[in-house]
This record gives C-alpha cells, sequence and structure tokens, in this order.
C-alpha cells in the first residue's frame, strides 16, 4: 500500500511545530519531529548525545549519515505503517535523496511561507510545556491560566537552549544555504503546497484543511 508522507517545510519558527501536531490529530498519522528527536536524545548521557548536543547548540546541522539513519528507522517502524508527518526534515538535498528512495510512498511537501523579521519575533518569545511539549509564546499565545499548561497543568515550561538570537542567525543562514536550494527541488519531486504561515495559527488551520480535503 502507497503510505502517504506529508513533508512540513519551511523557516524555523513557521509554526510547522505547532501545526504538526494539530495535522497529526487530525489526519492520525505519527508526527516525527527530527528537532523532538534530537532534543530527547541530548537529555540522556551517552557518546552520541555530546556529539549532537555540540551541532544543535551551535546551530549546525547533525550529520546526514545519522538523521538518515533515525528517519529511515521510523519510516520503517509500524507506527508509519499509513505514512507520517515529517517536520524538520529533510533540511538539504542529500536528505531529501534519502526519502526519495523510498518506491512505495506519496509525498506531499507543504510550505510554510513566512517572512524572517516574524520568524525571528516568533522563535525569540517561544517556549513550552516541560511535561507534555505544548507549544506557548510570550507575545502572543500565553497559556490560559497563566503558570499552568492548558494541556496537563504542568507548571513546568522551558525555552529552548539555541533559541538565542545569535545561533537563531545561523540556523537562518543555515537555512538559506541549504534548505532553499532543497525546496526548489522539492516542487519538481513531489505535489507542492504553499500556505501562508503569516496569519494566525486559526487561519493556517484552516489553510491545511483546504489543501487535505481536496487532495
Ligand atoms: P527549527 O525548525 O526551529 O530549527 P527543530 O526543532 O526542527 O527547529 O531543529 C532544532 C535543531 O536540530 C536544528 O537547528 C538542527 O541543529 C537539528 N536538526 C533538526 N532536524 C535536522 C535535520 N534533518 N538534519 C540535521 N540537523 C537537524
Amino acid at each position: 500500500m502507497l503510505k502517504t508522507l506529508l513533508v512540513l517545510l519551511g523557516l524555523p519558527g513557521s509554526g510547522k511545530g505547532t501545526q504538526g501536531k494539530f495535522l497529526s490529530d487530525k489526519l492520525s498519522l505519527p508526527h516525527i519531529s527530527t528537532g523532538d528527536i534530537l532534543r530527547k536524545i541530548m537529555s540522556s548521557d551517552s557518546d552520541i548525545s555530546r556529539e549532537v548536543k555540540e551541532y544543535v547548540s551551535n546551530g549546525m546541522l547533525v550529520s546526514d549519515e545519522l538523521m538518515n539513519r533515525l528517519v529511515d528507522n521510523y519510516l520503517g517502524s509500524d507506527d508509519c505503517a499509513n505514512g507520517c508527518i515529517l517536520d524538520g526534515y529533510p533540511r538539504n538535498i542529500d536528505q531529501l535523496n534519502n526519502i526519495l528512495k523510498n518506491q512505495n510512498v506519496e509525498i506531499k511537501f507543504i510550505f510554510f511561507d513566512l517572512n524572517q523579521d516574524i520568524a525571528l519575533k516568533r522563535i525569540l518569545g517561544r517556549f513550552q510545556c516541560g511535561d507534555c511539549g505544548k507549544l506557548y509564546n510570550k507575545y502572543y499565545s500565553f497559556p490560559i491560566n497563566s503558570g499552568r499548561c492548558d494541556n496537563c497543568e504542568s507548571e513546568n515550561f522551558v525555552f529552548r537552549s539555541d533559541d538565542s538570537e545569535n545561533i537563531i542567525k545561523q540556523r537562518f543562514d543555515l537555512y538559506k544555504k541549504e534548505t532553499l536550494p532543497m525546496i526548489d527541488l522539492c516542487r519538481e519531486k513531489g505535489q507542492f503546497f504553499l500556505v501562508d504561515a503569516g496569519k494566525s495559527e486559526k487561519e493556517v488551520v484552516e489553510q491545511l484543511d483546504k489543501v487535505i480535503e481536496k487532495n
């Protein structure tokens, strides 16, 4: 059977994580976020976690060899038997070629189009529940009962250590150098949809609904 891969593309801060979780619930497909997977690896103490930390904390890309292996494992697992939502991968042409080699997948690319200044403000404000992972932003979306997570009532909130201004600039530069040329190629390699990620969360959901319903 053909698996569906929904691949979310866009600048750091363009809302892929937030919308990836919504899409996952709506379509009953797992949300595979390579950033979340790497953060889990970094929370353990091992040689691999130290190596990953070195790259991520400096805003660099983790090696293609490791990333391709991690994603291949997920794609081959029972959880992803019907497909999945890929967020944060592929990030360069080598990684794109790695998923294109899967013959039994139908790939839909969704590009979250956003201006860099807005992305920067979103990143500088974002924080997350340390227990369930729900995302918030100190400028736009605080927990309803401030101090307690809307989802799980935890009082434990965390900021990402790689969300500081100089590291973000480095991540934006890498995005331009490595990811944008790949996105140009994606337009030729699968169905390609663009959403205006500068709109409100709810309006982006509506745009995504249209993409899913029509296709
Ligand atoms: P963002 O999209 O905001 O940059 P992510 O959570 O997707 O955040 O990724 C955080 C960091 O994890 C990246 O800056 C990078 O160091 C590393 N990373 C995530 N995905 C990949 C990937 N596919 N290839 C290499 N490194 C990755």
